[in-house]
């Protein structure tokens, strides 16, 4: 990776307006460095600034260049000091535009659909296991009943390392009751029995 690339990937533009002590509004306006500028005419995007009052525009080492009068390796250069960059070591990201990274959100959407799915059902056996409970000994068993005995203590499990484990074993578990369409289904259950608790409710309301 050459020097540019370096400091362009790792330093924004408002980033090095506001390290040479340009004052960036919340829209990312500034007062123009490069014009006798009354308002905040600049706008400044991660990649690139441009001015509506002089036209000026450029990335970010265009921009420093600018400001202290540097030819574009001197600006780059600069800005990997002040920025601490060492372009033979890249260092952990600093100061930069943050990387978009759709796996690890489309992960934890995922994830959370997974522990919002198991606590519903956590919480359904928990009714059940009370409410279905055989009242004396030769009653036959009523078959939710018989689920949450055999369910509630796994979904338990489960339901607690998604909350409390490490990453690696969440994947794996987000993983498992994805796999065959396990989540799903028991999503889609959780629905229908919804649906039919509200149309009893309704109908002994009535
Ligand atoms: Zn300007």
């Amino acid at each position: 990776m050459t020097l540019f690339e370096l400091v362009k990937q790792n330093i924004c533009v408002p980033d090095a307006a506001e390290h040479y002590e340009l004052q960036v509004n919340r829209n990312g306006m500034c007062s123009c460095p490069f014009h006798e500028d009354q308002h905040p005419s600049m706008k400044l995007n991660e990649r690139y600034f441009y001015c509506f009052g002089c036209g000026a525009t450029g990335d970010v080492i265009d921009f420093v260049a600018r400001l202290f009068g540097l030819n574009s390796y001197e600006a780059a250069q600069k800005l990997a000091q002040d920025f601490g960059i060492d372009p033979d070591k890249p260092p952990a990201a600093i100061a930069l535009p943050k990387p978009e990274r759709p796996l690890l959100k489309a992960y934890r959407q995922e994830e959370v659909r997974c522990l919002q799915v198991l606590c519903d059902y956590l919480y359904l056996l928990e009714g059940w296991k009370q409410n279905y409970a055989p009242s004396n000994p030769d009653d036959s068993l009523d078959d939710r009943f018989v689920e949450a005995c055999q369910m509630l203590d796994y979904v338990e499990y489960l339901a607690d390392l998604l909350i409390a484990a490490e990453l690696e074993q969440r994947v794996k578990i987000v993983e498992m009751l994805n796999k065959d369409g396990l989540i799903a289904g028991l999503e889609e259950r959780l629905d229908r029995l919804k649906k039919e608790d509200d149309a009893h409710e309704k109908q002994s309301a009535a």
